[in-house]
């Protein structure tokens, strides 16, 4: 703690001798304040282990992973980082390694889509835009990779949607980031409508934790097969299918499927289909829906 304590009292010295009467100059107070800020910044990087000082992206992770799934603030984050670029080296962390860290914007965005479960996540609903969060202290080796891929998607022409579904058929099984999706959509806040509609009104079968796939890890999505489910089953609202579910035990009503069985030769998922059919007059409504796994689903079709 030695150097921590140098730097106290170097900061208190710097701070003695500021001058505050109302004759001092202001170019000469602002001047003044410079070794008193790099004297902080020094003494945020001296609260760190040695071994991840040398760099601010190494700091930034340390501290990340010190508080995994708490909201940090910018301020804070600024403290650690020491340098005033530290939120492009929180975007390489993300980017180029695959850390889970997601800012307040997107979490926001995905609350107001219904992507989020108010309950669970309630302390993420109050996050600043500049505020961030590590949502899991895994690293996805493989997110180097899917950004590469969202990069060259995002730079076309097609509108939000058509990007946001091209990227989840790149990515069928494989769960993306929230983090991605807004990536695509340059940034703009309508991703998180988007990829409702996709799911609730075209039919894919998109999940996440909190819609379909309790075991999905926050901020996730998930394509789970590329095919659009029947015209007559779509248009469902998010919290009947939620509601469903539960109440169906994430099951399949004809063959008791569930996802502990699932496996990579047979592929399945859950769907909810009407007992009377939407445009018979069946109604959207949680009585009119059962869950059944999409092979069964088939057969309920057929005949
Ligand atoms: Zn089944
Ligand atoms: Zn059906």
């Amino acid at each position: 703690m030695h150097e921590v304590d140098n730097l106290k009292k170097k900061i208190i010295t710097l701070l003695d001798n500021f001058e505050t009467s109302d004759q001092a100059d202001l170019r000469n107070q602002v001047l003044s304040l410079i070794p008193v800020w790099a004297a902080m910044n020094k003494l945020g990087g001296a609260l760190l282990p040695k071994d991840v000082r040398s760099a601010a992206k190494k700091r930034l992770l340390f501290y990340f992973q010190e508080y995994p799934r708490v909201v940090l603030s910018q301020h804070e984050l600024a403290i650690v980082a020491g340098i005033s670029e530290w939120a492009r080296r929180i975007r390489e962390l993300r980017v180029e390694f695959g850390w889970s860290i997601f800012s307040g914007k997107t979490i926001l965005e995905m609350f107001e889509a219904g992507d989020l479960d108010p309950e669970q996540h309630s302390h993420m609903n109050e996050m600043k835009s500049d505020d961030y969060v590590l949502i899991s202290v895994n690293q996805d080796r493989d997110a180097a990779y899917r950004w590469k891929v969202a990069k060259d998607i995002r730079n076309t022409k097609a509108g939000v949607k058509t990007k946001i579904l091209e990227f989840l058929q790149e990515n069928v099984g494989t769960p993306v980031s929230g983090e991605e999706l807004r990536y695509i959509a340059k940034d703009k806040t309508e991703w998180a409508r988007r990829v409702r509609e996709l799911r609730t009104e075209d039919g894919w079968p998109i999940g996440t934790h909190w819609n379909g796939r309790p075991e999905l890890k926050t901020g996730m999505y998930i394509l789970e097969e590329n095919r659009q489910g029947p015209a007559h089953d779509r248009k469902i609202p998010d919290d009947v299918r939620r509601q469903v579910l539960v109440r169906d035990k994430y099951k399949c009503a004809d063959c008791n499927w569930t996802r502990k069985q699932w496996n990579p030769d047979d592929p399945r998922h859950l769907e909810l289909h009407h007992k009377e059919q939407h445009a018979d007059g069946g109604a959207n409504d949680a009585d009119n829906l059962l869950t059944l796994c999409n092979v069964c689903h088939d057969v309920r079709h057929r005949v």
